[in-house]
């Protein structure tokens, strides 16, 4: 299983956001530069944190620890030179590198309070914005999806093409979580709407940040009683049930792309083909 079911490698340092305790750990802190694309600065494909240079600036966010070093992240409005996204670095980077992402992008596109429309700024080191009016504090907020490896009762697994993709890929079934609905609830709806699927139970298995734009994806597995298929047409382009030795072959002779590795929709592919 991958790096994201594990405890995170970033210490959030929840006690150490207060301003008195920043001094301190400014000095020798990193500075990733992030883009409002989503971009971090790089060299040679890694990420390439600034050793933190002169005063701090009142936008840049405190990430936490990791790797024997406090992290901000420093919100610019482009990178100059060579960038990378954050699934491109190593593993061991990742929860540092998905937290700049995530609350880089998030302070760049909130500089109104949602109560009055007044101007925020960067509170407790960019863990949240205070209003300049009211004083309302807002937080970064994550827009939970499910994700979930559909199968019938003979194991197979039943994977999709969006309209919106490249011809050959495919995946499995994921939408947002509407507001008022549980997750299962979404689970049950998606499969429903999306390839007129239903399903008879569905059971949780992990889940994964996806800070672009700002997703926690939640993965399930789910098995449905009825193995026809109506795809939705405006959604999803077609959809099948594959078994084991149909999916490698089909990937084999490149009539199928999986979605990529860092990703839990491969996770629950790859779970599924090792028949767990
Ligand atoms: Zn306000």
């Amino acid at each position: 299983m991958t790096q994201w079911t594990d405890p995170s490698t970033l210490d959030r340092m929840p006690l150490e956001r207060g301003e008195a305790d920043l001094d301190g750990a400014w000095r020798g802190a990193l500075v990733l530069r992030v883009d409002p694309e989503g971009r971090i600065a790089a060299a040679d494909g890694i990420p390439e944190p600034l050793a933190a240079p002169g005063r701090r600036r009142p936008s840049d966010i405190l990430l936490g620890r990791a790797r024997d070093h406090v992290w901000f992240a420093r919100p610019v409005d482009r990178i100059v030179g060579e960038s990378i996204g954050w699934r491109q670095a190593a593993a061991a980077d990742q929860d540092v590198l998905a937290s700049a992402v995530a609350l880089g992008r998030w302070h760049g596109s909130a500089p109104a309070c949602e109560r009055c429309g007044a101007a925020t700024m960067t509170h407790q080191a960019g863990a949240s914005r205070r209003c300049t009016h009211c004083g309302e504090l807002a937080f970064a907020r994550t827009d939970p999806c499910i994700i979930i490896a559909i199968t019938d009762p003979d194991d197979r697994l039943l994977l999709a093409h969006n309209v919106a993709w490249e011809a050959s890929r495919v995946s499995i079934v994921a939408g947002f979580i509407e507001a008022g609905e549980s997750a299962e609830q979404a689970c049950f709806r998606e499969a429903q709407e999306e390839v007129g699927i239903t399903l008879d139970s569905v059971r949780y298995i992990s889940s994964q940040p996806w800070p672009l734009p700002r997703s926690l994806m939640l993965g399930f597995v789910g098995r449905t009683v009825d193995s026809r298929i109506t795809v939705d047409g405006d959604e999803i382009a077609t959809g099948a049930f594959y078994t084991r030795e149909e999916l490698v072959a089909a990937v084999e002779s490149d009539e199928v792309v999986l979605p990529q590795r860092a990703s839990i929709a491969r996770s629950l592919i790859e779970q599924w083909l090792s028949g767990r």
